[in-house]
């Protein structure tokens, strides 16, 4: 007996040396990214909720990207920041933006190196997947008044049906002015809505493909339905609705061909989650990033290398046009701030400050979910409440069309975040073959700087409703910041 214990007591003694042992060799050779909740303390987690609050504020107000700009151009104003017009000569510690067009926006903290040394930007989009209005939009039938749209991104049509709209937008009048529309947002407005099919007549319908389930020309939107009180004339509900606009904006229907009007999920931004540790909302992709760059830019007071936040709009249609990352208008706000901050300036000036600068294309990823794991290489692929995710390539079927980061560039940003204790994770968008991404990183990267692809890991990516992870959202915010203080 006694001898039986001794023995086992010295075996319990080394199998704790050993697990301890083991726990040592796996500590110092696997990799792990834990869930952050687990990792912060009380104070990060108020912190996180805190600046949820915030953000799910700012998203419920801009609905647009339009609206997106204004609001933050309200903000970088009140911050002392000024358009970069209004500056002939640039020194460090200068606040400048400039506004593409009203539909994107560039900001920089002048830094106290030497811009020729580089910069650091963080580049994300503020335009979101939804549902434009055609040049003709209003027409009655059946009694009803409906709108024509066009949908602008990639969505599953089908989503937006069925749901309330709200409508958002500038109209020009022939006279040239302005007439902005918002309807839908606060609780007493009306909102608009797509009818869709009942299941009952529903059989056909149901048998078609998912992208046809609703059609394009399937996405009408449902304005009105009062006929105008003259029973002898024709298109009587159309010209109710006609009527209305003209008395309400005092515009007529030639004036929707100079419209810009969008429809979209109408109402705030949710806490999601019994626990409320989720955001849910509507142009999270990419406003999340846009949302986070901002703010964290708008933290730094001082910084040596000049921080930047370039918010592109385009990007869910390929970045084209003149507010688009493909567009020169983001070259110039560099240069002009190159110009502007010494005395003489050429090409090579120029190419030496792009060279030497770092981008981070800020832009939301695919978070893993356990209801679709066929889709993703579970090894290879971001998690929910884990983090910021950088993403060495996007690109779809062999990497096409992405900048694919640089590792000495990917191993710099990854040393910078482990030295200011900044949580991150990895992970690409989906298996091989399965689809893929782009983002506005290669738009940049032609220009020659480094650039990476990073964001917050999202569920329901662009569908009326998106899902983030309020530690995500926090982390990925406090990551931006150092990158812009930090990075050299
Ligand atoms: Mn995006
Ligand atoms: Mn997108």
């Amino acid at each position: 007996m006694e001898e039986k214990k001794a023995a086992g007591g010295k075996n319990l003694k080394q199998d704790t040396l050993l697990a301890k042992e083991t726990k040592k060799l796996k500590e110092a050779l696997e990799v792990k990214y834990p869930n952050l909740w687990d990792k912060i303390d009380e104070e990060d987690k108020k912190a996180a909720y805190s600046f949820a609050e915030s953000y799910k504020d700012f998203l419920s107000r801009a609905k647009t990207e339009r609206v997106f700009v204004n609001v933050s151009v309200e903000t970088l104003e009140s911050l002392g920041y000024v358009p970069l017009s209004e500056k002939k000569t640039l020194k460090a510690g200068d606040k400048v933006y400039e506004s593409v067009h009203g539909k994107a926006l560039i900001a920089a903290l002048i830094g106290s190196r030497p811009l020729k040394e580089g910069c650091n930007l963080v580049g994300a989009h503020v335009d979101a997947p939804r549902l434009d209005l055609k040049p003709h939009p209003i027409y009655e039938d059946s009694d009803l008044v409906l709108m024509k749209t066009h949908y602008y991104g990639g969505i599953k049509k089908y989503q937006w049906t069925a749901i309330p709209l709200a409508m958002h937008g500038i109209i020009y009048r022939k006279d040239g002015t302005p007439q902005t529309i918002s309807i839908g947002e606060s609780d007493d407005d009306p909102v608009l809505t797509i009818t869709d099919l009942l299941p009952h007549l529903g059989k056909d319908q149901m048998s078609r493909k998912a992208p046809d389930l609703i059609k394009g020309e399937e996405l009408n939107v449902l304005i009105g339905g009062l006929p105008y009180p003259d029973p002898d004339t024709s298109g009587r509900f159309k010209l109710g609705i006609l009527q209305l606009l003209h008395e309400r904006y005092g515009i007529t229907e030639q004036d929707w061909v100079t419209a810009e009007v969008e429809l979209v999920p109408a109402g705030p931004a949710r806490d999601v989650g019994l626990d409320r540790s989720y955001i849910g909302a509507y142009a999270q992709d990419d406003r999340v990033c846009s949302y986070t760059a901002l703010a964290a830019l708008t933290s730094l007071e001082t910084v040596e290398k000049t921080a930047i936040a370039m918010l592109f709009d385009k990007e869910e249609i390929g970045s084209d046009g003149n507010t688009g990352a493909q567009s020169r208008a983001y070259e110039n706000f560099l240069y002009t701030i190159l110009a502007k901050s010494q005395k003489q300036t050429d090409r090579l000036d120029f190419q030496q400050m792009v060279d030497n600068s770092n981008m981070l294309s800020a832009d939301v990823t695919n978070g893993f979910d356990p209801t679709f794991p066929t889709v993703s290489d579970s090894r290879n692929n971001s998690y929910l409440g884990r983090g910021i995710s950088l993403v060495k390539y996007v690109g779809s079927r062999g990497k096409s069309g992405t900048s694919d980061a640089n590792v000495e560039f990917l191993s710099k940003v990854i040393r910078l975040f482990n030295e200011k204790e900044i949580p991150w994770q990895t992970g690409e968008m989906g298996k091989v073959d399965e689809g893929g991404g782009g983002t506005i990183a290669k738009f940049l990267a032609h220009l020659g700087m480094e650039v990476l692809d990073c964001g917050v890991p999202v569920l329901s990516m662009h569908s009326p409703f998106e899902v983030t992870s309020k530690i995500d959202v926090y982390m990925t915010f406090q990551a931006y910041r150092a990158f812009m203080d930090g990075m050299d």
